[in-house]
């Protein structure tokens, strides 16, 4: 509400007569919006279907020509026109969200124009000489435009995300490079259209293709990612997990494997329904990443079945990580969507089975096992426990059969 009310302040300051001369770049720059939009629809449409970080589109490229081209209050209907546009071609999305992305680029808009406006260039581009300093004036109100609307998503963000970190909160810093060389394209765009309009339809042309790799990117991303949870899937994360052993080679660091079974999950389901099963699912993922480095692998092997790839970690660090996770996953305390309203799901717990590579084998297989027993044994132990699969000696063959170590959160080695 804040941003829509801030929006429209925004408008309402922008009341001086709309010079004529803007109409006919308006409606070039509505066509486009409206052919982008018809272009990107089938992606657009695939896209919704995937969970995932704040994602970035190149519909910039026509807001930020507008910016630098158009009377405000022409900016804003061009805006209005390409959400309006999606709403009614690609989907109904929550009406509270279309209004927040429409708030949030006027604002942006808003905050360039005012950037241009301070410097006492409002409304000026076409009249501006084509100089190095006009260069930097047209670069540092992208910017503004940029970290406005950057600011606006990632604060939204947050404050929709039970426990917002950086990392799941901001998008990845290529989405930010495209956000970048989208503007860029607008900049052109409107250079084209004030001085040479012709050569509009070559900067169209290459925001088209750039769209296509886009979708490559967003379809490749797509095909590695588990829908459900926004970890790698279990594709994706086996062939993570076995480049990353094969970098290490025999002579590397250890790497660990957890693999963490959430215990007695059936009853969930069968208790609150599958929507507040998934719910819960959807928190243990968003626990395990938290608890784990950037770089670690975190995949879902199945149903209720996750697996962390560590590189370079030995193992008392290993065990002291599993219990973190474990512990951190007893912990929950989750508002779901069950069969009569909200309610709130505690005591989930998870089972841990820790291997080392190479202690437990040089190949992801063997990890597998050896990991897939110590979690066999977290869960005749009573489970809510983190087990550490026995290390084959060659010396004592006798070693290999030894009741395996385990670990739970009052007796940690
Ligand atoms: P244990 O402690 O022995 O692991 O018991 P469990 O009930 O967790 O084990 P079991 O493997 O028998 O059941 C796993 C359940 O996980 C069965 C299925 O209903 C549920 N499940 C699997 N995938 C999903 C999913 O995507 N969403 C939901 N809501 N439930 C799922
Ligand atoms: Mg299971
Ligand atoms: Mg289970």
């Amino acid at each position: 509400m804040t941003v829509a009310a801030t929006a429209t302040t925004l408008l309402a300051l922008s009341l001086d007569p709309i010079p004529a001369r803007d109409l006919g770049v308006f409606a070039v720059l509505v066509a486009c919006c409206i052919g982008y939009g018809e272009a990107s629809r089938r992606t657009e449409r695939a896209r919704r279907q995937y969970s995932g970080t704040p994602h970035i589109d190149l519909n910039s490229v026509w807001m930020f020509a507008a910016v630098l081209l158009l009377h405000p209050a022409l900016t804003t209907a061009l805006i209005i026109i390409f959400y309006g546009h999606r709403w009614l071609r690609v989907a109904h999305r929550v009406v509270h969200r279309m209004v927040f992305n429409i708030a949030a680029s006027i604002c942006s808009a808003g905050a360039a124009v005012g950037f241009l406006a301070a410097v006492g260039h409002y409304h000026a581009f076409a009249d501006l000489p084509r100089d190095i300093p006009t260069f930097g004036l047209v670069a540092a109100a992208a910017a503004v435009f940029l970290i406005t609307n950057t600011a606006l998503v990632c604060t939204a963000v947050a404050l929709s995300s039970p426990n917002p970190t950086l990392r799941t909160v901001t998008a990845d810093w290529s989405d930010y490079a495209l956000e970048a060389a989208t503007l860029a394209l607008g900049a052109l765009l409107a250079w084209a259209l004030a001085d040479w309009p012709v050569m509009a339809l070559p900067v169209i042309a290459v925001t088209l293709v750039l769209h296509g790799k886009v979708l490559m990117r967003q379809l490749r991303e797509a095909a590695r990612t588990d829908a459900k949870t926004g970890l790698l899937n279990t594709d994706a994360w086996y062939d993570a997990a076995h480049r990353e052993l094969t970098r290490a080679g025999r002579h590397g660091p250890p790497a660990g494997l957890l693999m963490i079974d959430l215990d007695h999950f059936k009853r969930i389901n069968d208790t609150y329904g599958h929507l507040a099963g998934d719910d819960a699912l959807r928190a243990v993922a968003h626990t395990i990443t938290e608890q784990v480095r950037g770089y670690d692998l975190v995949g879902r092997f199945g149903g209720e079945e996750f697996v962390v790839l560590l590189p370079a970690t030995d193992p008392p660090h290993l065990v002291s990580i599993a219990e973190r996770i474990r512990d951190r996953i007893a912990a929950l305390v989750l508002p779901v969507r069950a069969n009569h309203g909200t309610v709130l799901l505690r005591d989930i717990t998870a089972s841990i089975g820790i291997a080392v590579h190479p202690n437990h084998g040089d190949q992801l297989e063997q990890l597998f096992t050896a990991a897939d027993t110590a979690l066999l044994d977290a869960k005749k132990a009573g489970r809510n426990q983190v087990a550490y699969a026995t290390e084959p000696s060659t010396s004592d063959p006798a070693a290999a059969t030894a009741p395996r170590k385990h670990f739970d959160g009052t007796n940690s080695p």
